[in-house]
């Protein structure tokens, strides 16, 4: 008797138990800013959290024991007379398909974006969902559960995001471009009467027409910058590839760059190893990026340094150094010069420039299937290094719909 007492006591403290924790799952099922829903194989809703309610507007009763899709009021549910998964539309439907799939499965199926139409007080919205669908089992019976996520606000942002970065892109084009025409007019007016050919000119006058000319200089330089940069951004920019022997494309910048550097009073010499590999590769940009990464050195190197300009086969790449003994760049600098417009700030020098230039160089690297990399000291120096594959003497040949993917992975990575 004793004994009967006590079971029936335990049996009771067990309920109240159970009891509470049912009201604690429910309390948070009902509190999640989630849609849930439990679905059975006949893709029957067999319970709800109150967000689905608000999601598609409707009571609890307009949605239990109803099919999904006819749950949430999908009007394609109504096409037949039995419901949701069996009109036409039904077939490529994400969420019918992610339901069955699951059940099949028995995995979670995660992160199924779409958007269907609903009816929701006799109008019809559009909502843009997220769902996760994961299989459960309850008293032996298979059951998913469906979490979906109104991810519209999202949605219209990234639209309007993507929107506004190609009017963007577009501005900055257009302008660009309407700027370079009279630009070039004015730089060739120049010229002529710099050259004496409109009359001779004196001391005085030519000095203003040299600093003139070296502004338009600057400001065409700036402009093909831009159009560059937002060419490589948008990934539209195609590489013209071709074979190329690497000991003229040297000889050639050596042969170029050797006047800007005498004029600042630096040395500027060349390393080529013996047996460089033919290399395929767009000559104009990588003499681009080899004027650019030159440059550089020549402006951040006091008078009396050196610049030394190589080129090696290491191992399947070819690499090519430039190294100066200039200023250097401070460690913590170092991983941001690549970003656009970034310029490290040297109070009391002014330096001029963009910060445009090692942020085209990346790209230009990158779209070859190569790198760049840097390595600086502080008043003694920096050694930039492009890195291009080589494959049985060959770059990798990045074709120009690969150029795309490989630019936005490389602008995905950076943006993390
Ligand atoms: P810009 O030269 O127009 O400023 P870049 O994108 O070419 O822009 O370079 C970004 C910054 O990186 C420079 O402003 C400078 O601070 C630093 N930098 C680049 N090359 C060198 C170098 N060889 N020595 C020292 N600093 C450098």
């Amino acid at each position: 008797m004793h004994n009967q007492v006590n079971v029936s006591k335990d049996v009771e403290q067990l309920r109240k138990i159970l009891d509470q924790k049912r009201k604690h799952l429910e309390a948070i099922f009902d509190a999640v800013p989630i849609g849930m829903l439990l679905v059975d194989e006949d893709l029957i809703v067999r319970r709800v959290n109150d967000t689905i309610r608000q999601m598609v507007h409707k009571d609890y009763s307009e949605i239990i024991n109803l099919r999904v899709g006819n749950a949430l009021g999908c009007v394609n549910s109504t096409v037949d007379e039995q419901g949701c998964g069996y009109s036409p539309a039904c077939q490529s439907c994400p969420m019918v398909k992610a339901v069955k799939s699951a059940f099949e499965s028995q995995q979670p199926i995660r992160r199924v974006e779409f958007r269907p139409t609903l009816r929701a007080n006799s109008e019809e919205i559009t909502p843009w969902l997220s769902l996760c669908v994961v299989p459960t089992e309850i008293y032996g019976q298979k059951h998913v559960v469906v979490a979906i996520d109104d991810i519209t606000a999202r949605k219209e942002t990234e639209e309007k995001l993507k929107e506004t970065t190609e009017m963007k892109s577009q501005f900055i084009s257009t302008v660009s471009h309407e700027l370079r025409t009279p630009l070039t007019s004015i730089k060739e007016g120049v010229a002529i009467v710099l050259d004496g050919v409109a009359g001779e000119i004196n001391e005085k006058q030519k000095h203003f027409l040299d600093l003139a000319n070296r502004n338009i200089n600057r400001l065409a330089t700036l402009i093909n910058n831009v159009l560059d940069f937002q060419k490589l951004d948008a990934g539209k920019m195609k590489l013209n590839l071709q074979e190329n022997d690497v000991r003229q494309v040297a000889e050639e910048i050596h042969e170029t760059m050797t006047l800007p550097a005498k004029n600042k009073g630096l040395e500027l010499s060349l390393e080529l190893d013996e047996n460089l590999p033919k290399v395929t590769f767009d000559r104009d940009r990588i003499i681009q990026v080899l004027t650019n990464l030159v440059s550089n050195a020549i402006k951040f190197t006091p008078q009396a340094g050196q610049v030394r300009l190589s080129f090696q086969q290491q191992n399947d790449e070819l690499v090519i150094r430039v190294s100066d003994t200039g200023m250097g760049i401070p460690k913590e600098e170092l991983p941001k010069i690549f970003e656009r417009f970034y310029r490290v700030q040297w109070p009391g020098k002014e330096i001029k420039g963009t910060g445009l230039g090692l942020a085209i160089v990346k790209k230009i690297a990158i779209l070859h299937g190569g790198r760049i990399e840097v390595e600086s000291e502080l008043d003694h120096g920096s050694t930039f290094s492009m890195f291009l594959p080589l494959i049985d003497g060959h770059p990798l040949q990045v074709l120009p719909e690969e150029n795309d993917e490989l630019l936005e992975s490389h602008l995905a990575d950076n943006k993390n």
